[in-house]
């Protein structure tokens, strides 16, 4: 009911108090991460019908970057002040557990102050089968390796019937939460997700958050929710309606008070543009994300925002609230008080580096 007939400003209003509520004397602060998410491999056997990002396995566009690279562009993102790398990419056939110990056990070898907050449930699952282990030991084995937290991506929405028609071949909602829970379980905290505008019903869009609520009250493990919406480009979507700015808002503001046992929630300024972001901070939001130095999954798709960390900071200066530098555990790093102390334009933008950049170091994995 609040979702579909509460008034915008009153629905707002009502989640921002609860945001101040629960930030009491930090409640004037609003925060942003730098960081780079690295994407392994494109070739992925789940097929999901709104990724815009996959090749099939033995598809000519398919790679694999190798780990050569991926440290390349982790020393990279250090040097512009990244404190935190994602690790994202598809099911390949051939990556089991060792894959993911491999480079993970690289990265944490050449840069043991990264935070690897990288894969999700999805990957679990998918690595789990491909070496024959349970996703205890999956866990285990690739915590030891060296990751910090899971990224919450691959919930799209949990609610069966629109996450079967979007996602046939992925594993359902119920085990997507179900693996989440497990890795709190072992210590491995996470955020969650949801993916807007592919076609559920509002009913569904409310599930989705129940779903993640009641996981929540038995582990503690979801650091923040971050709702984001689809993008309709290059995908086998075809003709779905997105989520509309409005319906985005509402349901920031919805979550702010739905969820009263995750603490954080972020706004996308990604895939809602930048003036959206911003309003999402007076609708419950306390982070606007990442810079991003790398994303190339929902750009994908379409996702056509580009920003970088001076405007980051301007955005939420001029929202009204005092800028800050975060971690992933969502520790303050840098609190930007005084706008003549402000970073100034240093390279630390979005979009550093994409997959089309010629300098990259693929090996095609088709036949090789
Ligand atoms: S969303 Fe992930 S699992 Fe689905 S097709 Fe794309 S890369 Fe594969």
């Amino acid at each position: 009911m609040l979702y579909r007939f509460a008034p915008l400003h009153a629905l707002g209003r009502a989640a921002d108090s609860a945001r101040r509520a629960r930030f009491g004397d930090q409640a004037a602060v609003a925060t942003y991460l730098i960081d780079r998410n690295i994407n392994y491999t494109n070739v992925c056997t789940t097929a999901c019908r709104f990724c815009a990002f996959y090749r099939a396995p033995g598809h000519e566009e398919g790679w694999v970057r190798d780990t050569d690279e991926i440290l390349r562009r982790c020393g990279e993102a250090q040097a512009l002040g990244a404190t935190q790398i994602m690790l994202q990419g598809g099911h390949h056939p051939d990556f089991g557990v060792e894959y993911y110990e491999n480079v993970f056990s690289a990265i944490k070898a050449d840069f043991p102050d990264l935070v690897l907050h990288s894969l999700g449930a999805s990957e679990v699952e998918h690595m789990s089968k491909i070496s024959g282990v349970t996703i205890e030991e999956a866990i285990t084995r690739i915590k030891a390796a060296g990751l910090d937290s899971f990224a919450g991506a691959g919930a799209e929405i949990l609610v069966e019937r629109p996450r079967t028609a979007i996602a046939p071949l992925k594993e359902s909602g119920e085990r997507w939460l179900e693996v989440m829970e497990i890795a709190h379980g072992l210590g491995v905290e996470s955020t969650a997700t949801f993916m807007m505008g592919t076609g559920e019903t509002n009913a569904e869009r409310i599930e989705h958050l129940r779903m993640i609520r009641d996981v929540q009250d038995r582990t503690g493990g979801f650091r923040s929710f971050i709702p984001w919406t689809y993008q309709p480009e290059n995908n086998h979507l075809k003709g779905r309606t997105q989520a509309s700015l409005v319906e985005y808002l509402r349901m920031v503001a919805v979550a702010r008070l739905f969820f009263d046992n995750i603490t954080h929630l972020q706004g996308s300024w990604l895939t809602v543009g930048k003036e959206v972001g911003q309003l999402t901070l007076h609708m419950g939001a306390d982070d606007l994300g990442s810079v991003m130095l790398e994303e190339n999954v929902v750009s994908s798709a379409g996702a056509k925002h580009r920003s970088n960390r001076a405007e980051l900071i301007h955005l939420i200066r001029t929202a009204g609230r005092v800028p800050a530098q975060r971690n992933t555990a969502y520790e303050i790093l840098t609190v930007h008080d005084d706008p003549a102390e402000d970073p100034v334009d240093d390279g630390v933008v979005s979009h550093y580096s994409s997959w089309a950049d010629e300098r990259l170091a693929l090996v095609e994995v088709n036949g090789a």
